[in-house]
Formats: C-alpha cells, structure tokens, sequence
C-alpha cells in the first residue's frame, strides 16, 4: 500500500509558566490510503497534540514541533510554509473535533458553512459549490438536504451537527480526515451511528482516518491499526486484532481490563489503572509507566525501552519484550 502519512520521531513542547512541558516525545507511525488508525490513551497522553501537529494547528506562542518530521505524500509539513499549509488544511488533510457547537457558526446557515470551504479551496461557481453541498449532506445522511441547507445549527440535535462537521470536512475531498474524540459528546445510539457513516463515507471516498479516541468500543469497530500513546509516547502499536487479542505492553492490558465488555457480567467490576501518568515537565529517565507497572523491572526505571518488533505490523516498547534486559540489568545492579 502506498504511505500517504509518515511522521517520524516527532517531539512537540509547550512553554508554560512552570517551564517546558514535553507533550510528544518520538511518536512515528505510518498511515497508507484507505487506512484508519486508531490513536488511544488517557487524556494528556499527547494525543491531541500529535494529531494538531500534522495540521500545524499548534499557535506558536504556545508550543512548537522541536524535532521531527510529518511527510504528507512525501512533502514534510513540519517546514512548510504556512501559505502552503494553508492550501492543504482542510482541501487535503481535514480535522473535526469533539463539539460541534464551538466549531461550528450559530449566525450563518449552515450550507453557507459548507459552501465556505469550496469556494476557498476550488475556483466554483456558487451553482456549482450548492450542488457540492447538497451531494455533501446526502452522503453523510441528512435528508431533505435543500431544505436543510438554509437552516441554523441550533435547528439540528447533536448527531445531526455531528454529521454537518464531517460534511465540511469532506466537501474538499480531503486524502486524510483526522477526527478527535468525534463521538464523544453523543449518546450511545448516535455515536453507534456516526461510526458507522465514516465506515460508508471511507468505502465510498477512500479517505484515509486518523481516529482520536479513549473509547476501545470505537477503536474495535472502526480501525485497521491502534497506536497506544503513554505519556506523550507510543508504547504499542499493531493490528487492531494484535492490540486486542496479543497487547503485549503492560499499560495496553491495563486500558483492556478498565474498559466496559459487553461479553462480561455488567456487574463485573472494571479494573482502573492504579497512580497517574508522570509529570510531563521532567519526563523520566526510563520507562514512563514504571511507577505504575507491576512488572517493572530495576532497568525500566534508568534506561528507556526500545521497541521490539513482535512481527512485521506489531511494536511494543518494554523491556519485558527486549532480551537485553537480562544483560543491562545486571551491570547495573553491579554498579
Ligand atoms: Fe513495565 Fe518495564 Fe515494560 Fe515499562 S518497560 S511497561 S516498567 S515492564
Ligand atoms: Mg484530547
């Protein structure tokens, strides 16, 4: 498959009054066309951060990308200036978030909205971007588009204003749809809904997703691959059927066990990750999850671990997985 994506070794920081907080610190994967990728963890895992930084939408008085690089179709956009960012935000890679309502714009219909984006990116007619519109809003499922488009968000429920978000996002035909947290907001039954339309919306474009979730439900019924992220790193990353059946880092079986199953009895206690992620301002030296891992070894708490491949599509960074272990541990037990 061809490798639309690629961030390699991407390090974001955040200047705050308390110093410099290291929020992504060498996150690399890959994203090929038609792909979803899943990126899972606690919040303020970096997460967010990392899904910003491939739309350059860290202000820069706030943080920057302090090494790395994010190759779209071979174009790195860690270094491209920010007019020809500009072009791609939203025509090639787009980006819906969480709430509709602080994306979206009470005062303007709502085919106005999606019209903006067309007539910015596409020399069109208004005629012409209308008809885009109407075809927009048909794909992602709302009916009686025509008159739909002349409304206001307030005329829409949750799911509704949800599905406009996509149809903004898509009316460019973008080549990667990055959605954070997307269904979030939503009950149950519309969430269930709306993964199902990027489900029809990806066989029908081909556009590949990067999905931010902490929901595993989601990441079960819509991804071909999971990167786990602790602590502004990716500890595991594999199939969705290796992250599920085969997790292999300690932190990736911790989020399983806390996460409700429909197989288990609904009075099955859930099993929370005891402590909480380290402070971000002075990363440790080793391991991040060794305060809270029970299988911490002496060497996770001085010597990062590298990442062992377990097969051509599964990582894990643990020292459990790295032979070495054995051989670095006891020359510093004999320090
Ligand atoms: Fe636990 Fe050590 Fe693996 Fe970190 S490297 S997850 S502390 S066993
Ligand atoms: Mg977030």
């Amino acid at each position: 498959m061809e490798k639309l994506l690629q961030v390699e070794d991407l390090h974001v920081s955040f200047k705050t009054h308390g110093g410099e907080v290291k929020a992504v610190r060498g996150v690399s994967f890959s994203l090929e066309k038609g792909e979803t990728l899943a990126i899972v963890g606690e919040s303020g895992c970096g997460k967010s951060v990392t899904a910003r930084s491939i739309m350059r939408l860290i202000p820069e008085h706030v943080g920057k990308i302090t090494k790395g690089k994010i190759l779209f179709n071979g174009t790195d956009l860690v270094t491209l200036p920010e007019k020809e960012m500009r072009g791609l935000r939203g025509s090639q890679i787009s980006m819906i978030f969480q709430d509709a309502m602080t994306s979206l714009n009470p005062t303007i219909s709502i085919g106005e909205q999606i019209m903006e984006g067309i007539v910015r990116h596409q020399k069109l007619s208004r005629a012409e971007a209308k008809a885009q519109a109407l075809e927009m809003l048909q794909l992602v499922g709302i009916a009686n588009p025509e008159r739909r488009l002349k409304q206001y968000l307030h005329e829409f429920s949750g799911g509704m204003r949800q599905r406009i978000m996509i149809a903004i996002a898509l009316v460019c035909k973008p080549s990667i749809l990055i959605a954070d947290e997307p269904t979030t907001a939503l009950d149950v039954t519309i969430q269930a809904q709306i993964i199902d339309l990027f489900k029809t919306i990806q066989q029908k474009t081909g556009v590949s997703i990067v999905i931010i979730t902490h929901d595993l439900g989601v990441v079960a019924k819509i991804a071909n691959k999971v990167n786990v992220m602790y602590a502004g790193q990716v500890v595991e990353a594999g199939t969705v059927r290796e992250i599920f059946y085969q997790p292999q880092h300690p932190y990736t079986k911790g989020l399983l066990e806390s996460m409700p199953r429909l197989d288990l009895d609904r009075d099955t206690p859930l099993a929370p990750i005891p402590g909480s992620p380290p402070d971000l301002f002075a990363p440790p030296a080793g391991c991040a999850f060794a305060a809270r891992c029970q299988y911490a070894l002496e060497v996770c708490r001085n010597h990062q671990p590298a990442y062992s491949s377990l097969g051509t599509t599964h990582q894990v960074a643990c020292w459990l997985q790295d032979p070495r272990a054995q051989t670095v541990y006891p020359l510093q037990a004999a320090k």
